[in-house]
This record gives C-alpha cells, structure tokens and sequence, in this order.
C-alpha cells in the first residue's frame, strides 16, 4: 500500500518494531496518515518553522508534519521502543527531523528550537495537561512557542476553552485565555485510535497573543483563580477570604459582587481583582 510518504503503513511500522501500545505510557496511536497530515495542518503554515513534537510514539503525526512540508521537527519520546522507527522517518526526511529519547517533564528542548517555534502533540492526558500549564506559565511573555496544538480527551479541551457561566470554566480556561487565542479545531472519536480510548479526544489551537489580553501579575492572578476555583460553589467573599484583608471592599471596588460564585467571573474581571489584590498588598 502506498502512503503520503513512500514510507510503509503505520500497522507495518508497528509490526515489524513490535510497538505493542503500553497503558503506562498512554499509548493511543494513530495510524491514519491522512488524519495526521490533517491534525499538522492545523498548526498552520510549517513551512519556516521549527516543531516540537512531544510524544512521537511510532510517528504518524510526526510524518504527517514532515509531509506538510516542516522546516525542522524535534521529537521527544520516552519510550525507547519507538527510536528504530523513529530513525527510519528521520533517514526518509535528511536533516529535517531529530529525536531526543526522554522524559518531556524533564526536559526543555525550547532553546534548541529556532522561532518560529510551533507545539504539536498528542500525549497522555495528565502529561499534557501539566506541560500545557508550563508552556502558558513562562517566566516572560510572550513565550518562545507561536503556537501549540494539542490532543487532548474531550472533556479537558472543553476546560480550556470554556466560558464563563458552564460546569467546565475554571483555571485552565483563565490561564489559556489570558494569553492565547484558543480553538477547538478538531474532534476524533475514539475509533480514530489505535488501541481506542474509553473517551472521544479533541484537539486544541492555541495561539500566543503578543500580550496578555488584561493587565495583571501571573503570580497574583494564579493565586486568585486557585482560590475562588478551590472552592467554586462558594460565593467569592468567602472563597476569597484568605487572599488579602478587607476582600468585600476590593471585590466592590472593582465592580464585583461579593456575593457572586468564581463560574460567572469573566477573565477580565478575574485580572481586575488580580490587579487591586497586588495593589492592596503594596
Ligand atoms: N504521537 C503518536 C501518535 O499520535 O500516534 C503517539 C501518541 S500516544 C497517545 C503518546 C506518546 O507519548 C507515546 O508514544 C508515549 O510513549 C509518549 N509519552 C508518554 N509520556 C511521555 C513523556 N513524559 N515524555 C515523552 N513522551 C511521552
């Protein structure tokens, strides 16, 4: 069978490396050269840019953006198991793609990538939910990353993109939509995977703004979101108690009413409570 590439079937690919899919590592691979080459097209023009590519597993998506035409791809992969094949896409694509064999929470290849710099993954859930954390909370702004996307389960794509008012607004949609332009741009049943998960998936576009989209203090504003989230069906005043003396007066100051709940809060009024918060601890 031919494919996008002249390089064999993924089902080849995983046969002849025996990449039986491990639970531990969350492997859920797709195999459709199609559907990657798809999912890559959704990280816009690759063309004159560099891609990190976490969790490269046995490289669908990896040669669906080196087939939309990647300037260079770094992949990051934990599971050794992988690189024989991994090697085999890297000879097909010459100078174009290298492979680092280690753990993404304990690395950070970003300084090795030249910008334009685009995020492409498709990892495990709880994995890509903390290096989504770390990759919206750099120390300056805007990051080196223009964009990330991201497979995420559905339900987590829901939180980043939520708004206020729904069940799945809370931290992750504050933290996303502070600093990035958000999307979900497709969504996969679990038939789209090999072995399929109990859950569908859907992956997520975020696009670094130059600036916050409202002026506040990352730490302070954290601290806020953490605490009026931590105990979302309380009224602000008394989930926000803690966070700085005389809360009832700040909330009134900057048009919030004490008595409403973190879910209804847009993001501009969570900065603004952010900013009198930092104001009034000098
Ligand atoms: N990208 C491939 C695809 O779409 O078919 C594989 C996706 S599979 C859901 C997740 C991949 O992430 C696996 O190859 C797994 O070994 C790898 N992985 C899991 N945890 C990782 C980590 N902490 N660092 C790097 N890779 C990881």
């Amino acid at each position: 069978m031919s494919t996008i590439d002249g390089l064999p079937p993924l089902r080849e690919v995983i046969a002849a490396h025996g990449l039986s899919a491990k639970k531990a590592l969350g492997q859920n691979f797709l195999l459709d050269l199609n559907l990657t080459a798809k999912i890559a097209r959704v990280a816009g023009d690759l063309a004159g840019a560099d891609v990190l590519e976490v969790g490269p597993g046995p490289g669908g998506l990896t040669r669906g953006l080196l087939a939309e035409g990647a300037r260079r791809v770094l992949a990051v992969e934990k599971d050794t198991r992988c690189l024989a094949a991994l090697a085999e896409i890297a000879a097909a694509y010459p100078g174009r793609l290298e492979v680092v064999n280690g753990d993404a929470l304990a690395l950070d290849p970003l300084a090795h990538l030249t910008p334009p710099v685009k995020i492409v993954a498709n990892l495990p859930y709880n994995v890509g939910t903390e290096l989504l954390v770390r990759w919206l909370t750099p120390a300056t702004w805007p990051p080196v990353w223009s964009s990330l996307t991201l497979m995420f389960q559905k339900e987590v794509a829901e939180r980043i993109v939520a708004e206020p008012g729904s069940k799945a607004y809370g931290r992750l949609a504050i933290l996303a939509q502070w600093r990035t332009d958000v999307r979900i741009a497709l969504k996969l049943p679990p038939e789209a995977f090999t072995p399929p998960p109990k859950v569908a998936s859907a992956v997520v576009h975020l696009t670094a703004l130059p600036a916050p989209r409202f002026e506040a203090d990352p730490a302070v504003l954290e601290r806020v979101v953490a605490a009026a989230f931590g105990q979302r069906r309380k009224m602000l005043r008394a989930s926000l108690k803690g966070l700085a003396p005389g809360i009832e007066d700040l909330l009134h100051s900057v048009g919030i009413a004490p008595t409403d709940r973190a879910e209804q809060l847009p993001l501009e009024a969570f900065c603004a409570l952010a900013r009198a918060v930092a104001g009034a601890r000098g």
